[in-house]
């Protein structure tokens, strides 16, 4: 046959290629969803998608620990071959990372259909309004830990998947401003790079048994922009889930689980008793993909498939959302590159994003709905693996309205001045070099000189009782004082007139629930300092003016 195939190619050019697509199948097509796809079978669909399309291009953006490069698939035309190429052309760059938790497989499938359909098929005029980048595995080494005892709960596929951390049992969803993993550091520099402006985060859910076929949510940080907050909550998303339910009958709609109404920061689970009486959304830091990519000023959307749906409809309900999501930033391009343009020029004049005209959030809590929400509720029936005698749950037709409290969104409990600019001593070195693999610009002073600053003494440091990735995380409490302080020559200086601002005064603010200190980066200073004087300056300090001293630039 294949022979056959490749003479009739030589001949009739255009009956090739259609040919060839028709047989480019993912493992889970050609398993009939019993399987996901391994690491080497990505890599050959991208190898043969490559072949049929010149639109196809495709860079390695990290090593993994166990030495696998993670592909970057860039889909264009005219093709680009560069981040510059790819800003020059005007169009949004909209990001799809699939696979950060390798227990949560769809994304993975869905992502190499979506390539197949916008290299070589019918979404190929997409490529006219939009630059396409996609990481379809980007938790590699957990993918090639596919095993029928992970995820056992989820409706499929029964030939196993992989599991949720990385080689280093890390949890790549948590690690976006720490950056402890090559794979973070890898896809945050791609970002820097590439410069996205939209960025799909495709998962499965767990808890819950709701009626809805995937959820959804936008970065939930309040320092986020307003104007992406409210261009995703009241244009994008409202589009996208009427053209779901219109075009393919699937309800989708913000993420949540049920919780106890009186303790909405603790979910209930799947085998919660009784009808639900709340519905709240996971959490606003930026630990969480989507929640960091809102601090860099731009749109994020996260997809959850429901675990308990099949996987083929996982698959599909996956790809339809995704695909909803790219036409509507392509019916809409102009705007998505302007409300992105303008948060980063506001980043760069006042150091402040829309919203935050009062200073930046440091504390927040969960926002309740003005008035009761239909919430659809769902319900589950079990099987017993016989392999492990597992229960696997699977979803019924039940999506039954309930009204109920929401809570799906966050406010600032608190709110702190943002300085002119962060100053910070030349052996924090360790601390800059993380603000660099970050995009933040920073500056080295070229003499010494006394400053006029804003410093912190520590008072008190509690950490969590319990490890969270490698971690026990610190909380720091701290006064302010005006104070007059002398820097040596290769002191930095972080300006927070840059569009990274809002990642700037999370990562450095010594009260900042996911900054350098709550993940121990100043806890041996501190440490010492507290035991010797019972109180420690932190070593972050604030310049109300920005100063007028001869530096030079850093990247
Ligand atoms: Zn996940």
């Amino acid at each position: 046959m294949k022979r056959v195939a490749a003479l009739v190619c030589l001949l009739v050019l255009p009956l090739c290629s259609s040919a060839s697509v028709n047989d480019l199948k993912s493992r889970a097509e050609r398993s009939n969803y019993a399987e996901t796809s391994r690491y080497a079978d990505v890599i050959e669909f991208i190898n043969e998608l490559q072949k049929l399309s010149p639109s196809v291009k495709v860079e390695s953006f990290a090593t993994t620990n166990e030495g696998r490069e993670l592909p970057l698939v860039i889909l264009s035309r005219p093709a680009v071959s560069s981040p510059r190429e790819a800003a020059l052309s005007g169009k949004p760059v909209v990001f799809i990372l699939a696979n950060i938790h390798a227990g949560e497989v769809e994304g993975k499938e869905s992502a190499q259909h979506l390539m197949r359909d916008v290299a070589t098929g019918p979404l190929a005029a997409l490529m006219d309004k939009i630059i396409l980048l996609v990481a379809p595995i980007y938790n590699a080494d957990g993918n090639e830990r596919i095993d029928i005892n992970n995820r056992t709960a989820q409706n499929g596929p029964t030939g196993g998947v992989g599991t949720r951390e990385n080689a280093q049992r890390l949890d790549l969803n948590r690690d976006f401003m720490k950056l402890e993993s090559p794979e973070a550091r890898g896809l945050i520099d791609a970002f820097n790079r590439w410069d996205p402006h939209v960025v799909m985060d495709l998962h499965t859910t767990n808890g819950s048994y709701h009626g809805y076929h995937l959820t959804y949510a936008p970065p939930l940080n309040p320092n986020t922009d307003a104007r992406i907050t409210s261009f995703a909550r009241e244009k994008l998303l409202p589009a996208v889930t009427r053209a779901l339910k219109a075009k393919h009958n699937y309800r989708v709609y913000y993420y949540g689980n049920f919780v106890d109404p009186q303790r909405p920061t603790s979910e209930l689970g799947g085998d919660r008793q009784g009808t639900p009486k709340a519905w709240a959304t996971f959490d606003h830091r930026p630990r969480f993909g989507t929640n960091y990519i809102g601090l860099r000023n731009r749109l994020a959307i996260l997809s959850e498939a429901y675990s308990y749906l099949d996987f083929r409809a996982r698959v599909d309900v996956t790809d339809k959302f995704v695909r909803s999501v790219l036409q509507y930033v392509a019916d809409h391009a102009a705007e998505v590159v302007s409300v992105i343009r303008e948060a980063d020029r506001r980043s760069a004049t006042s150091g402040l994003t829309a919203g935050n005209e009062e200073g930046f959030g440091i504390n927040f809590e969960l926002k309740p709905s003005t008035k009761p929400v239909d919430i659809l509720v769902g319900s589950v029936t079990r099987t017993v693996d016989s392999r492990n005698n597992r229960p696997r749950l699977q979803a019924t037709d039940e999506a039954r309205p309930v009204k109920m409290a929401e809570w799906g969104e966050f406010r600032a409990a608190r709110r702190l001045s943002a300085p002119a600019a962060y100053l910070l001593r030349p052996d924090q070195k360790p601390v800059i070099d993380k603000l660099l693999a970050h995009g933040i610009t920073v500056e080295v002073t070229r003499r010494e000189e006394t400053f006029d600053v804003e410093r912190y003494t520590v008072k008190t440091v509690a950490r969590a009782q319990r490890p969270f990735q490698g971690h026990r995380e610190a909380k720091f409490e701290v006064v302010k004082a005006d104070a007059q302080e002398k820097f040596p020559a290769g002191s930095f200086i972080v300006s927070m007139r840059q569009p990274r601002a809002p990642l700037a005064f999370y990562l450095l603010e010594p009260e900042s629930d996911d900054g350098f200190a709550n993940w121990n980066f100043f806890d041996e200073e501190t440490d010492r300092a507290m035991k010797e004087n019972s109180s420690a300056v932190f070593p972050v300090f604030r310049l109300k003016a920005a100063p007028a001293t001869p530096r030079e630039i850093r990247r």
